[in-house]
C-alpha cells in the first residue's frame, strides 16, 4: 500500500515513511492510496476465525510489502492481547468495552500496534529514534506502555505539572526504563508547543531523530478498525441497521471507524459524540467549520477545539458536506446531562459508565429520537470508569471497582524529572540525553 497526503501536494510514500513521519511534508496527513473492500464471503469467515487472525487479515493490504507477513503477525498478535468485551444492555443497546488493555482506555490499541510497528521499521538504523509525546492525560499512558522495552525507541513524555490525575500521572511516569517524563511547569499548550519547537529546529532534527506518536498517526489509525471487526463478529446477525456511537475528540476513533466500513463492515451510520467541544456536530448542522480552543469538561479526553483528524474525514467524504452527512450524524452532551445519564444507565441497567462512555450513549438516544424505523445501538466504551472516578461518585454516589493494575500503579513512586516551559532548557535536555 502507497500513502498519500490529505493535501495532495507530498509524493506517495510507504507505510513506513508514513509512520516515521507522522505529518505529510505538505502539512497534509497521510491517507491509504485506496481501500479495498472484502467480499461478503470473507466478512462471513470474519465472524468464525480467531480474532488474531482476523486482525491480520484486515490490516494486511495496509502493510504489504513494507512489513514481511511474519512480522505483520507478531505485531498483531502481542499488540493486541487484552479482549474486546460487547455488553448488551438491552436488544438494541450494545456496549463495546475497549478498555481492558494495559493502560484501560482504547488508546492502548493504536499505541501498542504503533510501537511495535516503529519497533520494526527502525531495527538497522544506528540512532536511536526518540518520540516525543505531550499529553493532557491518557496518551501519555497508552504511548508510554506501548513503547516500553522497544529496542531502539525512546520516549520523552511531556506532562503539566499539577494538571492531570494522580491516577493518570503514575501510569507513565513510574516506568523507568526506555520512558522519561519531563513534568513542565506550565500547561498542556506549553507541553504541545515545547514539542512543535522541537519538530520545527532543523539544527535539533540534524543531531537528533525525533518523531512523534500524537493520534494523527496512520500508525495508530489501522489498528482501530479492528474493534469495529470485533463487534460485528459478536453482534447477532445484522437485520436490522447498525449505527454505531463513537466519543469523539480528536476523531481517530470515528475515522477508523469508516476505514472499516470501506473494507466491508455493514453500519448504517455513525454518530459524532461529543462533549461540548462540539465543532464536528456543529459542521454536520451547518456546514460552517470553526475552530476553538477547548473547554473542560468531564469527559477530558475529548476536550478538543480543533480535532486533528477532521481533514480525514473530509477526505474519505470527498471534502463535501452531503457526504459528510450521509455517514455522520453528530449530537453534544453538556456536563450536566453526561452526569444525568451516567445515574439513568446505572440505575436502568446497573452499569457503570465512564463520563466518555456515557456521551456516547446520550449520543446514541438522540439519534434513535430523531429517526424512526428500526435500528440498534453500538456504543464504543473509551475507558475504564475506574479512570474517571471521582465524577463516577459525582454521578451514583459510590467509587467504580478499582482494578488490580491501576492499584498497582498508584502505589509506585514518581520518577519525572522537573523542567521549566523554557524551549532552551528541553532542548538542552534532549541532546544530553
Ligand atoms: C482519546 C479519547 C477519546 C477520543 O478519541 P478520538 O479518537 O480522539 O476522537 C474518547 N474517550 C477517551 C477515554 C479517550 O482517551
Amino acid at each position: 500500500m502507497r500513502y498519500r497526503s490529505t493535501s495532495r501536494k507530498a509524493p506517495l510514500t510507504s507505510l513506513r515513511g508514513a509512520v516515521l513521519r507522522g505529518l505529510a511534508p505538505d502539512g497534509g496527513l497521510y491517507m491509504p492510496a485506496e481501500i479495498a473492500r472484502h467480499s461478503a464471503e470473507e466478512l462471513e469467515e470474519f465472524r468464525r476465525l480467531p480474532f488474531t487472525e482476523v486482525c491480520f487479515r484486515v490490516v494486511r493490504p495496509f502493510a504489504t510489502p513494507d512489513v514481511p507477513e511474519e512480522t505483520l503477525w507478531q505485531v498483531v498478535s502481542e499488540a493486541i492481547n487484552f479482549p474486546v468485551k460487547l455488553v448488551s444492555l438491552s436488544p438494541g443497546l450494545h456496549i463495546l468495552e475497549l478498555f481492558h488493555g494495559p493502560t484501560l482506555a482504547f488508546k492502548d490499541f493504536g499505541a501498542r500496534f504503533m510501537a511495535r510497528l516503529m519497533g520494526y521499521f527502525v531495527r538497522g538504523e544506528t540512532r536511536l529514534l526518540t518520540v516525543l509525546v505531550a499529553t493532557s492525560g491518557d496518551t501519555g499512558s497508552a504511548v508510554a506502555h506501548g513503547f516500553l522495552n522497544v529496542p531502539g525507541i525512546r520516549v520523552v513524555i511531556l506532562y503539566p505539572s499539577k494538571r492531570i490525575s494522580e491516577a493518570q500521572e503514575k501510569q507513565f511516569t513510574t516506568l523507568g526504563e526506555n520512558i522519561t517524563a519531563l513534568e513542565v511547569a506550565g500547561t498542556f499548550d506549553d507541553c504541545q508547543r515545547l514539542v512543535k519547537q522541537a519538530f520545527s529546529d532543523e539544527g535539533l532534527n540534524k543531531r537528533a531523530f525525533l518523531t512523534s506518536a500524537n493520534s494523527i498517526n496512520i500508525g495508530r489509525l489501522l489498528p482501530q478498525m479492528f474493534y469495529h471487526l470485533a463487534a460485528y463478529r459478536q453482534l447477532p446477525v445484522a437485520s436490522v441497521p447498525l449505527i454505531v456511537s463513537v466519543p469523539s475528540g480528536n476523531f481517530g476513533n470515528l475515522t477508523a471507524g469508516i476505514f472499516a466500513k470501506r473494507i466491508g463492515l455493514p453500519v448504517a451510520k455513525y454518530v459524532a459524540s461529543t462533549n461540548t467541544n462540539d465543532v464536528v456536530p456543529e459542521y454536520l448542522r451547518t456546514g460552517q467549520f470553526h475552530p476553538r480552543a477547548a473547554q473542560a469538561t468531564y469527559s477530558n479526553a475529548m476536550d478538543v477545539g480543533n480535532p486533528n483528524n477532521f481533514p480525514r474525514l473530509l477526505d474519505l467524504c470527498r471534502n463535501r458536506l452531503e457526504y459528510v452527512q450521509k455517514e455522520i450524524w453528530g449530537h453534544r452532551a453538556t456536563d450536566e446531562e453526561t452526569l444525568q445519564e451516567m445515574k439513568a444507565i446505572h440505575k436502568r441497567f446497573g452499569y457503570i459508565a465512564d463520563p466518555h462512555t456515557a456521551v456516547g450513549v446520550l449520543g446514541w438516544e438522540a439519534y434513535k429520537l430523531e429517526h424512526a424505523g428500526p435500528a440498534q445501538g453500538l456504543v464504543l466504551a473509551t475507558a475504564h470508569p475506574a479512570k474517571f472516578a471521582d465524577i463516577v461518585i459525582k454521578a451514583i454516589g459510590t467509587a467504580p471497582p478499582l482494578p488490580d493494575r491501576l492499584a498497582a500503579y498508584l502505589k509506585r513512586s514518581k520518577l519525572s524529572l522537573a523542567i521549566s516551559s523554557s524551549y532552551d532548557e528541553f532542548k538542552q535536555f534532549l541532546l544530553a540525553h
